[in-house]
Order: structure tokens, then C-alpha cells, then sequence
């Protein structure tokens, strides 16, 4: 009875070792496992960048825009101020209001240095007529600047403007300024009374346009 029980405590013993002496072949399996791992450490590295850039890389996927591969030729031309530039716009992606009319115009595009290499971080500042033709001349509708994103990506969310009477020919102001760059001035204009070198390129989306438009600065 007693060599049954020490047997059996024997057996109880043995049997409890066995898992332990089943982790090394576990262990052994697990650099297979994770041999995978190392091919989702990039993905990994990759997260952060992507986080910090989430608002941004979300919305142009949102929106189903790949920015065409940018083409440097020169530095884009300047333009006149005119009169309506108001300093100390909110920072905002998106200009439109409730309610506001005209159509839906989303301008995308790069800011890019004169080796064409996109900058990140680049300012750029936006004002514009609405779609009568009005400039806000009191507070910030149709103003706004932003930064570029770590692609050296911008995007804005407006509306086509208006033709006004002084100046007949559709336009957006905008500043652009590279990370201790000089500042560019400069207005864009559209396919139905385009200026060489300044003309934004649409995509009819049906219910808004998509402009594209890189601006190529000195750094
Ligand atoms: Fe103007």
C-alpha cells in the first residue's frame, strides 16, 4: 500500500515535471513564433509616425486622394497682396461654415523645396472672397492657416470663390513660408481663367471639386 501511495505521489511528481521539461521545445518554438515579429517591427516603428500624422494621412485616405508624384520646374511666381490680407488667422483645415454657399472646393497639394523635396511643417495662410465675391474684411470667414503635414502635405477645405467687380478673375490668396524660409505671396487661379504657372488642376467628385496645387518655395 505504502510503495502504491509513493508511486503514485512518484507519478504525481513526474507528471507536474513534465510541463516544465515541455517549455524548452516551447521555448524553442518561440523565435518561430515571433519570427514574424521582427517583419511587424516596422510596422511597429512605423505606427508612431503614423499616429503623429493621423488626422492628416486619415483624411486623404478618407477622401480616396493620392497626390500625384510633384514635378519641379521652378519656384512658384509671386503674386500681388492685394488689399484684403488679415494677419493672426485661426489655424484650421477647413474654412467652410454652416450654411455658406457656393461650391465645395477642397484644395490638396505638397509644399516642396527648390530640389522638389517636400517640407514638412511648411506655414501657409489662406484668404479668399466667398462665393459672391465678399471678403471678410471684419472677422476670419474664408482665412485660415495651417502647417504641412510630416509628408510636407496640405489640404483645405473652402469653397470656389467669386468673381468680384474690381478684380474679375476667380482667385485664392496665400501665403506659404518654408521652416525659416522667406515668405511667399502668391494668389492660385482656376481652369476657366487660368494663369500659367498658378492654375489649380480639378477633379469634378460631383458633389465638390478637388484642386490640386504644389508650391514649390525656397528654403
Ligand atoms: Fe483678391
Amino acid at each position: 500500500m505504502k510503495r502504491t501511495i509513493v508511486l503514485t505521489i512518484l507519478a504525481l511528481f513526474l507528471t507536474a515535471c513534465l510541463p516544465n521539461e515541455g517549455q524548452p521545445p516551447l521555448a524553442t518554438n518561440t523565435p518561430l513564433l515571433s519570427t514574424p515579429t521582427p517583419a511587424s517591427v516596422p510596422q511597429t516603428s512605423t505606427q508612431p509616425e503614423a499616429s503623429s500624422l493621423a488626422p492628416e494621412s486619415d483624411f486623404f485616405a478618407q477622401k480616396g486622394i493620392t497626390l500625384p508624384a510633384p514635378t519641379c520646374s521652378d519656384l512658384t511666381q509671386s503674386q500681388t497682396e492685394g488689399p484684403y490680407y488679415t494677419p493672426n488667422t485661426p489655424e484650421r483645415n477647413s474654412l467652410l461654415e454652416e450654411g455658406m454657399p457656393g461650391t465645395r472646393l477642397l484644395l490638396v497639394g505638397y509644399v516642396l523645396d527648390q530640389n522638389c523635396q517636400p517640407l514638412p511643417n511648411a506655414w501657409l495662410d489662406f484668404w479668399q472672397a466667398d462665393a459672391n465675391g465678399e471678403y471678410d474684411n471684419v472677422g476670419y470667414r474664408l482665412r485660415g492657416h495651417q502647417f504641412t503635414d510630416a509628408q510636407g502635405r496640405y489640404y483645405l477645405e473652402t469653397v470656389l470663390p467669386g468673381i468680384y467687380a474690381s478684380r474679375p478673375i476667380r482667385h485664392i490668396h496665400v501665403k506659404v513660408q518654408a521652416e525659416g524660409g522667406e515668405v511667399l505671396t502668391t494668389q492660385l487661379y482656376f481652369p476657366d481663367q487660368p494663369v500659367e504657372g498658378l492654375t489649380v488642376t480639378l477633379e469634378d467628385r460631383g458633389d465638390y471639386l478637388v484642386g490640386y496645387f504644389d508650391f514649390v518655395v525656397q528654403r
